[in-house]
């Protein structure tokens, strides 16, 4: 007997046929006699819709209601998952997540899980019933629903199995496993076997929104055993593991692409200390979130030329914030690309390889793309380029590190 926590995706759960499908797999986990928790996202689809419903009816709104509208989503999956499994004689109740509770932070819209309370479920698992818990959603102290940022409902799966000490932690998805880059893109990826956490959390923080990297942050800091399968076939998956459990280390294990990135452009900065400071301080205070930065020195080394990256959301807050530290710090023209994207490969094999980012760059040469920014770390090479190139780079990627499936 184990005790598992299974996630079923918004395409897993996207109409009454699926969410019927996904019911019987989990009773066949519970006729092999194991404690299940199951955790749903929205139907597919239905967080837009309630997304643009806060849009419509207020740009500028109050994010603890945006939190109130949002979360319903999932409240309708937990009903009908449970009146599924009910319907086919499992045992099952349903659990918003203020009844549990699942205490979260008070960061509207992107709450992070502080706590989740299983004495209950535990309880009723010793009586054979199945908890279906609402993904995306928690309780702040304030006595407020929150929610977790989009694609959180992975974030609660993980969450919900480290605090029941689940023995695993399946997450249901519209594809069969984490592959070496986005499938719907090239065609010729690979599935991944296995994947290390360090690597999983590179490809999703970096894009690959296969699983939310908050969720794969906390399996690597609780030990959970995430295995990411498809909801449609009975496949084997990738099974999410730490470095030892993997034998032959490639050099790059994936490709991925984030569209969602603006790149920034001060020209002539007085070069002098306080200068970074005084411009990355202020996005910092507004919540801005920098990326990529580069910093040329003009030739008689008085101004610099800064260029950086922003997601693309917050492109016009970040204009404004610089506009409003012009007359400290002095910068001549400021340019603003939102036709940008931020490409990357990764692989725990680049510690021990030289020659990585050469490849990729001579890769990218080959197509004639240009490098406006690059950055690095340990297991990571990034480049920004034009966003019309994005699929020609990946797939050039792809094949420049022997990815491509035979
Ligand atoms: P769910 O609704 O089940 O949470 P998501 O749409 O959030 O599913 O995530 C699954 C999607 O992630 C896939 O349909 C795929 O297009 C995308 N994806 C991006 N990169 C990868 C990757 N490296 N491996 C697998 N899927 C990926
Ligand atoms: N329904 C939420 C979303 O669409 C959470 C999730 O699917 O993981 O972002
Ligand atoms: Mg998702």
């Amino acid at each position: 007997m184990a005790r598992i926590v299974m996630k079923f995706g918004g395409t897993s759960v996207g109409d009454i046929e699926r969410i019927k499908r996904a019911a019987a797999r989990v009773k066949t986990e519970v006729e092999a006699g194991n404690e299940v928790a199951v955790v749903v996202s929205a139907m597919s689809g239905e967080t837009n819709r309630l997304v643009d419903l806060t849009r419509n009816t207020a740009a500028m709104h109050d994010t603890r209601e945006y939190d109130v509208v949002v979360a319903t989503g999932e409240q309708v999956t937990i009903g009908l998952m449970s009146m599924a499994l009910q319907d086919i004689g499992v045992n099952a109740r349903s659990w918003m997540g203020w009844q549990l509770p699942v205490r979260t932070t008070d960061v509207h819209g992107s709450a992070r899980i502080l706590g989740i309370e299983t004495d209950e479920l535990i309880r009723r698992f010793g009586e054979g019933q199945v908890a279906v818990v609402a993904g995306f959603q928690g309780l702040a102290a304030n006595g407020r629903v929150t929610t977790l940022g989009r694609g959180g409902s992975d974030t609660s799966a993980v969450a919900l199995a480290a605090a029941l000490k689940a023995d695993r932690c399946n997450i249901y998805t519209d594809v069969d496993g984490v592959y070496t880059t986005d499938p719907r893109i090239v065609p010729r990826a690979r599935k991944l076997d296995r994947i290390t956490y360090e690597e999983m959390l590179e490809l999703a923080s970096l894009g690959a929104k296969v699983l939310q990297t908050r969720s794969v942050e906390l399996a690597m800091n609780h030990g959970v055993r995430v295995h990411v399968r498809s909801s449609f076939v009975e496949d084997e998956g990738t099974l999410v593991v730490d470095e030892e459990e993997i034998v032959e280390q490639q050099m790059v294990n994936g490709v991925t692409y984030a569209p969602n990135e603006a790149k920034v452009t001060l020209r002539n900065v007085p070069d002098r200390p306080g200068v970074s400071a005084g411009i990355f301080g202020p996005l910092a205070d507004a919540n801005i979130n920098v990326d990529m930065i580069v910093q040329n020195v003009s030739e008689d080394g008085s101004t610099t030329d800064l260029t950086f990256t922003v997601p693309r959301e917050n492109l016009d807050r970040a204009k404004k914030v610089l506009d409003s530290v012009r007359e400290t710090i002095a910068w001549s023209e400021m340019t603003a690309d939102p036709g940008v994207v931020k490409v990357s490969i990764v692989g725990v094999g680049m510690r021990s390889h030289v020659g990585v980012a050469k490849t990729m760059f001579q890769a990218l040469a080959e197509k004639g793309i240009n490098i406006q920014v690059i950055t690095t770390s340990e297991i990571k090479v990034s480049v920004l380029i034009a966003d019309e190139y994005t699929e020609l780079a990946v797939r050039a990627l792809h094949t420049a590190f022997g990815l491509d499936a035979d």
